[in-house]
């Protein structure tokens, strides 16, 4: 062995001895390289926890995703229908475990024929749950867990159609899902969210009322009629592909 080599490697076993320190001496060698080598990947998970990052894909599609699970809000939706956003469905490839959370069947908010291309489970109202096989379809619950999230449906009025909000928790994180949701009575009366998305009809329209005011520390903003945000409310608003990060409060 190289002279050098020899001495990286000494002062490698130095260290991992120091790391290992608080083992009893009659510990074998392997066993405190073993609890080093652990001790190292705690103190590297501990030092960075991966983020939430939030994704806007388009018209009211948004992924969450924290590196381990992936949630699909309102996607795959149908590109274009009605003269709103189109999205290249190429570049939406989730990772981890993906399921797919819909507030409601419209065409631009759900497209069953690319979701069962996509294989996901499916959280959502059993009006349209109830069009998919039943093994593609997670159990209707007050809370919904997968993975480090808990998802809870709350039924909202929209047209004619059975219709879902959503506050999903994550590591002590709070993000509200409006969907089409017609009435701000919930969203105005929930304590203080992280972050709130909020279709753009439903913002525009709490802006003419006095005193109306969304919850929470940022304000999304999405499904433009006109094509792009009118801001109402002080929101804001991502581009397509743009992402926001969201650091665990726990
Ligand atoms: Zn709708």
């Amino acid at each position: 062995m190289a002279p050098a080599a020899a001495a990286r490697r000494a002062a490698a076993r130095r260290l991992l001895a120091a790391a290992a320190g608080r083992l009893p001496q009659s510990a074998s060698s392997r066993w405190s390289l073993g609890a080093a080598a652990l001790l190292g990947v705690a103190l590297t998970v501990c030092s960075a926890p991966e983020p939430l990052r939030i994704r806007f894909i388009g018209n009211a599609a948004f992924e969450l995703a924290d590196g381990r699970t992936t949630l699909m809000l309102d996607f795959p939706y149908e590109s274009g229908t009605g003269g709103f956003m189109t999205y290249d469905g190429a570049s939406v490839r989730p990772t981890g475990r993906v399921v797919a959370v819909f507030t409601h069947s419209h065409r631009d908010h759900f497209d069953r024929d690319l979701l069962l291309e996509r294989g996901w489970p499916v959280v959502g109202p059993v009006e349209l749950t109830s069009r998919l096989p039943a093994d593609r379809v997670l159990a209707a619950a007050d809370t919904v867990t997968v993975g480090e999230f808990h998802i809870v449906p709350l039924a909202e009025r929209h047209a004619d159609l059975e219709h879902y909000s959503y506050l999903i928790t994550w590591r002590g994180r709070r993000i509200y899902d409006s969907g089409d949701a017609m009435d701000p009575t919930r969203l105005e009366s929930m304590p203080e969210l992280d972050v709130a998305l909020v279709g753009e009809g439903l913002l525009c329209w709490m802006a003419q009322q006095r005193g109306a005011r969304v919850p929470a520390r940022e304000v999304m903003a999405f499904h433009f009629f006109t094509g792009e945000s009118r801001r109402c409310l002080g929101s804001r608003a991502l581009e397509q592909g743009e992402s926001i990060a969201l650091p665990p409060a726990l």
